[in-house]
This record gives C-alpha cells, sequence and structure tokens, in this order.
C-alpha cells in the first residue's frame, strides 16, 4: 500500500476506527482536547475522537463537494483560539470518494498550528492536485470494511511518511509489548493489528483496486447520462470527479423543481428489492452528538435532506444494473415532474 500511495510507512490494523484512534493517540490527542472535524462523516471519526477524551468539534461542509469548508474551518480555529482552547488535530474526511480540498485546507490549518489527520477511510484511490489521497497531512487513516471499495472483510490502516509516527501505532496496536522476550509493558495497549489471513484477502484486492474503481466509474457514467435529461437532479460531486475513487454515486434532488422527493424513490426502489440510502446524516444532527460544538452553516444538512445514495457497488451484476435502471425509468414516467 505504501508504493501504491507514495508514502514510506503503512500499518495495517484490525479497522479504520482503530487507526483513526491509535492516530489521534500519536498526536498526543486527550481530555480537555478539542479536535475539528468534518460533520458530513461516518460516526466512526466522531467516536475515535471521543475514545481519547478528546471533545468533537464539528465543521459544515461545502455544498459541491460534501467536504471540510475552508471558511467555516477558519471560522472555527480563530474562535478556539480566541478561547485559548487547544486543538488536538484537525481531521478532514474525504468523504463518499472525492478528496478533501487540502489545497486549500492545508494552509488554513498551517496558520494555526495542529497536525492534521486524514480520514481517507472512503477515498482509496481518490487523487487531488496529482497525489494520492493517503499521502496528505501527518498522517492518513484507510479503511478496508465490507462496504468500502476494497476490502478485508474488515481493517484498516494507517500511512504516513513519519516512521517515528509508524513505529509508535504499531507499538500501540499490538499491545504496546516493550521489546524484550519477556512480556513487559509501560504503555497501556490496544489489540487492533490486522490478522495475516485478511492482509492476505487485501493483498488480492489491492491488485484488483484500479478495475473496480473503474466498474464504479462506468456505472457512474450511466447515472449521470440517464439524470442527464431530468430537470432537478444531479448526480453529487460529478462535475470534477475525474480525481474520484467514485465510490458511491448519490443524487442531489431539488423537490420543487423535480416533483419528487428522494424518499419517493427510495421508497419505490424498495418496493422491487433494490437498496438506496440518504447521505451521511450531519453529525451535529446526531442524538449522542447533540452537545457537541461546531461552526455550521446548514449545507451538510441540506445534502442530507436532499441527498440520495444509489446502488454503487463494483460487484453489481450486469443483470443487477440494467434492473436498477428499468426501475428508474418507471419511477421517472409515474413522476413527470415540473420539467
Ligand atoms: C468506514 C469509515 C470509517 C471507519 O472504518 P471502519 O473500518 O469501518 O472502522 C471511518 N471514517 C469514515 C469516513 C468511514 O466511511
Amino acid at each position: 500500500m505504501s508504493e501504491r500511495l507514495g508514502v514510506a510507512h503503512a500499518v495495517a490494523l484490525s479497522s479504520g476506527t482503530a487507526a483513526l484512534h491509535v492516530a489521534l493517540l500519536n498526536l498526543g490527542v486527550g481530555p480537555g482536547d478539542v479536535v475539528v472535524t468534518s460533520t458530513m462523516t461516518f460516526a466512526a471519526t466522531a467516536n475515535a475522537i471521543t475514545y481519547t477524551g478528546a471533545e468533537p468539534y464539528f465543521v459544515d461542509v461545502v455544498p459541491e463537494t460534501g467536504n471540510m469548508d475552508p471558511a467555516a474551518l477558519e471560522q472555527a480555529l480563530s474562535r478556539l483560539e480566541a478561547a485559548g482552547e487547544r486543538v488536538g488535530a484537525v481531521v478532514p474526511v474525504d468523504v463518499l470518494g472525492k478528496a478533501a480540498d487540502y489545497t486549500r485546507l492545508e494552509p488554513v490549518i498551517a496558520a494555526f498550528g495542529p497536525p492534521m489527520l486524514c480520514d481517507a477511510a472512503e477515498a482509496l484511490g481518490a487523487h487531488h492536485a496529482g497525489r494520492c489521497v493517503g499521502s496528505f497531512g501527518r498522517a492518513s487513516v484507510l479503511s478496508f470494511n465490507g462496504n468500502k471499495i476494497m476490502t478485508t472483510s474488515g481493517g484498516g490502516m494507517l500511512v504516513t511518511d513519519d516512521e517515528a509516527f509508524a513505529a509508535r501505532a504499531r507499538y500501540l496496536a499490538t499491545q504496546a509489548r516493550q521489546p524484550v522476550v519477556w512480556y513487559e509493558h509501560t504503555d497501556i495497549g490496544y489489540n487492533y493489528r490486522m490478522s495475516n489471513l485478511l492482509a492476505a484477502l487485501g493483498r488480492a484486492q489491492l491488485s484488483r483496486l484500479d478495475s473496480m474503481i473503474e466498474r464504479r466509474r462506468t456505472l457512474r457514467s450511466r447515472y449521470k447520462q440517464f439524470f442527464s435529461t431530468l430537470d432537478g437532479v444531479v448526480v453529487f460531486g460529478a462535475d470534477h470527479d475525474d480525481d474520484d475513487n467514485v465510490w458511491l454515486t448519490s443524487i442531489l434532488v431539488d423537490e420543487a423543481v423535480a416533483g419528487w422527493t428522494t424518499e419517493e424513490l427510495r421508497l419505490f426502489l424498495q418496493a422491487d428489492q433494490i437498496e438506496s440510502r440518504p447521505l451521511w446524516k450531519p453529525m451535529h444532527l446526531q442524538p449522542v452528538f447533540a452537545s457537541a460544538r461546531g461552526e455550521i452553516t446548514g449545507a451538510a444538512q441540506h445534502l442530507f435532506e436532499t441527498g440520495l445514495t444509489l446502488p454503487s457497488g463494483s460487484s453489481i451484476s450486469d443483470g443487477d444494473r440494467d434492473r436498477v435502471f428499468a426501475r428508474l425509468e418507471a419511477f421517472v414516467r409515474g413522476h413527470p415532474g415540473g420539467a
């Protein structure tokens, strides 16, 4: 993986969540710290911050991509600095397979000083400004969970150019054993390593990564073509998706123009055993994080309320794919809309 990403070190772990946890511990994040992350993410990002005793602080996103909004981040960091709070890390997320805008985020973060840890769990194989996702920040986190672009059934990885950072992660992930022949421990460790069997599966998956991305891209193109003729519907983030890994394809629906809602489409597909789902419900709207602070513009909430993720997997058969499009056509015929 380090060869693939052009990163010096890769530490295979039991999950992306474990990778986030040890990476934050490596950065010295703990009780009393604030960790700034994107509100548009899977709960794992915020959970891992909470495991360390730090407080997650949620920043809203850019409507076009769903990734961390650099202007909102700057506001958040200014506010926290003025209040004299310690920001342990900033954790941008490469949501749905599109890299965060590191060109704009990096200088904002650098101006305030905290380390950047990238949650690239969804974006293995994506690029930004000619560089692989996974090569930004002090370290990046990958996930090989069953739903991700490549899988080990369950697994994750920490990738970094920093040798000491990788060594410390490996140490914490293997019960913090001191390098002596008996079992000697001076720190609390974790059982976070990846099993050898799953690593073998990962090596086979990695050799197929590009072809799996290509299959998803072909499916994305067909969705783009299908929805291009419908007013009030856009394929999310599809304007500039050459650099994406195209993990998931979602649509955004303007109900007033389209004449139908994502929930109507979801139920229509579900009636024919076709699963689709809303985008991530933002963290600041989750009951468990109801008291968390943040810099909220409403962009993530709007994406949640108008977005729907369609079948996107690389293993969908040609027959199933045709069935999805036949259902979409039937739905659109029954909902001529305002167009
Ligand atoms: C999947 C995911 C994770 C967690 O990875 P696991 O391997 O399932 O623990 C973390 N962050 C994001 C953004 C994810 O999508």
